[in-house]
């Protein structure tokens, strides 16, 4: 068996369309429009190379504009992958007979492996040890929406910076992440974000909230009268 090396603008399978239509029930995720003239499959990190399961979305063609022209930040676009990606696997939980975890490698923020054909993903990041009934790990939204911030916040730090490369980049956004929940450790004294107590969580929000706004992105949307993020009320994750 000879192995095929990675080429730009590899086509996209029809398999991988027809999952990634079974993903988005048939649906743009953004508007809900059910019925586009064609669907269109975004590469999340705009690499067209990257066409894999997990970088690719299938939005409509009025969504995919919205996002070309930044209007739908990456982060968003993230965020919604990881909802339908997590609706999809609870669906197949249901109705799976098997039930069995095929893509144990296919765990979130992990956008480097090929998607195969009859490859599952029923395997998200749930947290691996049970969330106490009154913190934030036991509150599904509110792990999300903490999340969201976390990861706008990354964004909105990484605006500025220039990369060289893709490699680069994901490097520099992986020890971004991780200087950001690495201080929420630190500020709430707790061992993962999870463990923040339902008490504490607007202090959490805020916390996300305060040093988005202290960016540049977030002081420029502030002066143009931008919202840099949803508020938790809003947020419909
Ligand atoms: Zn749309």
């Amino acid at each position: 068996m000879s192995e095929v090396t990675a080429k730009p603008r590899k086509a996209i399978a029809a398999v991988l369309k027809k999952k990634l239509q079974q993903e988005a029930n048939s649906m743009c995720p953004f508007c809900g429009n059910s019925e586009p003239g064609t669907w269109e499959f975004h590469h999340i990190d705009s690499d067209r190379g990257n066409s894999t399961y997990e970088n690719m979305i299938m939005v409509c063609g009025g969504c995919h504009n919205r996002i070309t022209k930044g209007e739908l930040s990456e982060a968003d676009v993230r965020l919604k992958k990881t909802m339908i990606m997590w609706k999809l696997s609870s669906a197949r939980k249901k109705t799976s007979t098997s039930g069995k975890i095929k893509a144990g490698n296919l765990a979130l923020g992990n956008t480097g492996c090929k998607i195969e054909q009859n490859v599952y993903i029923d395997h998200m990041p749930p947290p691996r040890v049970k969330a106490a009934p009154d913190s934030i790990g036991a509150n599904a939204k509110a792990r999300n929406y903490a999340n969201y911030l976390a990861r706008k916040l990354c964004e909105y730090r990484m605006k500025d910076k220039i990369f060289s490369t893709e490699e680069e980049r994901k490097h520099a956004q992986k020890n971004y992440m991780a200087a950001i929940w690495k201080k929420v450790k630190n500020d709430f004294k707790v061992t993962s974000y999870h463990a923040v107590s339902t008490e504490n969580r607007e202090e959490l929000f805020q916390h996300f909230k305060t040093l988005i706004d202290k960016t540049k992105q977030g002081k420029m949307n502030k002066g143009r009268g931008i919202k840099s993020y949803f508020l938790f009320e809003e947020y419909d994750g």
